[in-house]
């Protein structure tokens, strides 16, 4: 077993992996490590996620890498003939007269227009008339509204070009194709524990590196020894803290849980009606909705006809440095008292129906909401997804590997182009994301 290639891939989520395939694309010469210390790609937050997808950003950077990887994932189901179990529902976001006319949104949909990514706005009477059952007025006496500050639902943005997938299958894509240009197999149920920094060049002394020779990392540690490498790609989502602090290099990320609670539809007419709420997409079910309140949010799975719901919530909810094993618990504690409450008084259909399954990770914050994708000491850093990773992968993995080759602009799936300092440290050049759930 060789100890030393040109790239060491820590992390097979779907960042790391989409990351693994376009860097031996594009540099079939060299040998790739993949390593992972669980025992498949994909089983981190990845296979935690609602996998939705969605253009619908803010910032023109997301917009550019969200809009770019659901056009390689449509071309990799459509073309490719490799089904993700992509459907384009949309997205609905639910919302007040109040939140309609802030500014963040008015600014939200400008620059959506100016970046040729498609919505409609829908109003009150309409969506009446196509969500059945949608409470979206409370009245005057209703004290549970009142003390729960639920907004009325005055009007929607609906995103045609988002839609959802399976992340299990999409990280069988990524990994099928690496493993059909790569000469070495992935390492799984292997523990990087630290990255291995040394002189460049190296004097031999002992006590190396001082403080006035040049530094580079040349490899990882693991239980089963070291591996050396030109360069280290680190896509451990919410543990890159633990590998880079070690040697002095930020990552600048915080960790945050997040979880998702499955409903049935089966057995509960007005659910299964609502699931299938026509008018929205040619798909025939209901778009990913996003309530006005409590950041809600419901994904509809029309093959297992359940409702996924879950809760973009804020304050409250304590950043973590890394992801601990108690973190993969849902608390059902957590949906009986604060998502339910609000779920079932928009949509009282939901009224007495209670999870069936619940699963929970992590998201793994950027201060600014967009990525990171840098260059540091020998190591390339792909990380911050904040919480839409499946649906900025692709674009991400582009990036770092065109930043492996030394080019000053990547170009993604679409021919759209990105400087390749545009999400690094130094030289960020980001509008601050708005719109996160
Ligand atoms: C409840 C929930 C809902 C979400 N919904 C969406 C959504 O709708 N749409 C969307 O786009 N995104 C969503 N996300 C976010 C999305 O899941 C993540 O952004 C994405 O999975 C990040 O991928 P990753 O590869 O960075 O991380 P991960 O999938 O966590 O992969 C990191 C990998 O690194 C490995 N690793 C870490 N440390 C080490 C080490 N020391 N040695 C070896 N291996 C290591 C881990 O084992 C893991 O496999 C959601 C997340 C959650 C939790």
């Amino acid at each position: 077993m060789t100890d030393r290639f040109d790239i060491v891939v820590v992390g097979a989520g779907v960042i790391g992996i989409a990351t693994a395939y376009h860097l031996q694309k594009n540099n079939p010469e060299k040998s790739i490590l993949l390593v992972d210390s669980l025992p498949e790609a994909g089983q981190a937050n990845t296979a935690m996620s609602a996998a939705a997808v969605r253009n619908m950003f803010s910032s023109t950077t997301n917009q550019l890498l969200t809009d770019s990887s659901i056009d390689f994932f449509r071309h990799i189901q459509d073309d490719l003939k490799f089904d993700l179990t992509m459907h384009m529902c949309g997205y609905l976001w639910l919302l007040s007269t109040g939140q309609f006319k802030e500014p963040s949104v008015k600014m939200w949909m400008q620059r959506m227009e100016k970046s040729d990514i498609a919505y409609k706005v829908y109003e009150q009477e309409e969506l009446q008339k196509i969500i059945p059952g949608m409470t979206t007025k409370f009245s005057e006496g209703d004290e549970e509204a009142q003390l729960m500050n639920l907004k009325e639902i005055d009007y929607a943005l609906f995103g045609p070009e988002c839609g959802v997938l399976d992340p299990d299958l999409l990280v069988k894509f990524y990994k099928q194709e690496f493993l059909k240009l790569s000469k070495v197999k992935p390492r799984f149920s292997l523990p990087v524990t630290n990255l291995l920094l040394e002189a460049k060049p190296s004097l031999g002394l002992p006590g190396e590196p001082y403080v006035w020779q040049d530094k580079q990392v040349t490899g990882v540690r693991t239980s089963n020894g070291d591996i050396h490498a030109e360069t280290i790609v680190l896509a451990a989502g919410p543990w890159t803290n633990t590998l880079l602090d070690p040697v002095g290099i930020s990552s600048y990320v915080k960790a945050k849980k997040r979880q998702l609670f499955i409903i049935p539809a089966s057995g509960h007419p007005l659910l299964e009606q609502l699931l299938f709420t026509k008018g929205f997409s040619k798909t025939g079910f209901l778009p990913f909705t996003i309530l006005p309140s409590a950041g809600v949010y419901m994904r509809g799975v029309p093959e297992e006809k359940s409702f996924w719901i879950g809760c973009g919530d804020k304050v409250g909810r304590a950043y973590k440095y890394a992801m601990e094993e108690q973190d993969y618990k849902a608390e059902r504690s957590y949906f009986e008292e604060s998502m339910y409450p609000v779920l079932s008084k928009y949509f009282p259909a939901f009224q007495n129906v209670r999870p069936v399954n619940s699963f929970a990770g992590s998201y793994c914050y950027s201060f600014d909401a967009l990525p990171y994708v840098y260059k540091q000491a020998g190591v390339i850093v792909v990380t911050g997804a904040s919480g839409s990773g499946i649906m900025k992968a692709d674009a991400m993995a582009r990036i770092a590997d065109a930043l492996y080759r030394g080019e000053k602009e990547a170009e993604l799936f679409g021919g759209q182009r990105m400087p390749t300092n545009t999400l690094s440290v130094a030289d960020r050049q980001v509008e601050v994301e708005r719109v996160i759930i």
